[in-house]
């Protein structure tokens, strides 16, 4: 902590980097830029799906903590489930998470993804997504609000920060 005229300024040099890099277990620095580059992949699904673009767009400005929105699988980290997921739908949905490079995480947004919501029941709905794809946060809500979203990101950015192991979670 320095100052320049009445203003505490916090200043860093190489060698107190440097110092970090050493004293910080590689796994923690790791894991921390992990949870700081959370790109998630762009394809909505239900009405659930309009509040997470919205969540990626200027009000709610995502890109501040690394979560950004990305148009291609090759490119996204995580794999933000919508709304519901028809029967029809679900080889795309597979196809979409599998060109995902690992290590990747899903997010399950609203009561249709979770359990059919309005849908449950329907002939033509998948009930349970996670026997499918892995998932590691669950949002309630219909629709949840983008602050919900936000908060899954949240929990998410804590789950990976207590991983203990850096090598990938599925097979390429
Ligand atoms: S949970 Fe509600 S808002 Fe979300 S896709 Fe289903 S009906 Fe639409």
């Amino acid at each position: 902590m320095g100052k320049v005229g009445n203003i505490d300024v916090i200043t860093t040099s190489t060698s107190f980097i440097s110092d970090l890099i050493k004293k910080t277990p590689a796994q923690h620095i790791i894991n921390w830029g992990r949870k700081n580059s959370l790109w998630f992949l762009t394809q909505p699904m239900g009405c659930c799906g309009v509040e997470m673009i919205a969540t990626g767009c200027a009000h709610y400005d995502t890109d501040r903590f690394g979560i950004i929105p990305r148009c291609s699988p090759r490119q996204a980290d995580v794999m933000v489930i919508s709304g519901y997921v028809t029967k029809k739908y679900l080889p795309a949905l597979m196809r979409l998470w599998e060109q995902m490079p690992s290590p990747k995480w899903a997010i399950m947004m609203g009561d249709c993804a979770i359990s059919g919501g309005p849908f449950f029941q329907s002939y033509s709905t998948v009930k349970n997504i996670e026997d499918h794809i892995p998932i590691d946060v669950f949002i309630p809500g219909c629709p949840p609000r983008p602050e919900a979203l936000i908060q899954g990101f949240i929990e998410l950015q804590k789950k990976i920060m207590a991983r203990t192991d850096i090598g990938t979670d599925y097979e390429d």
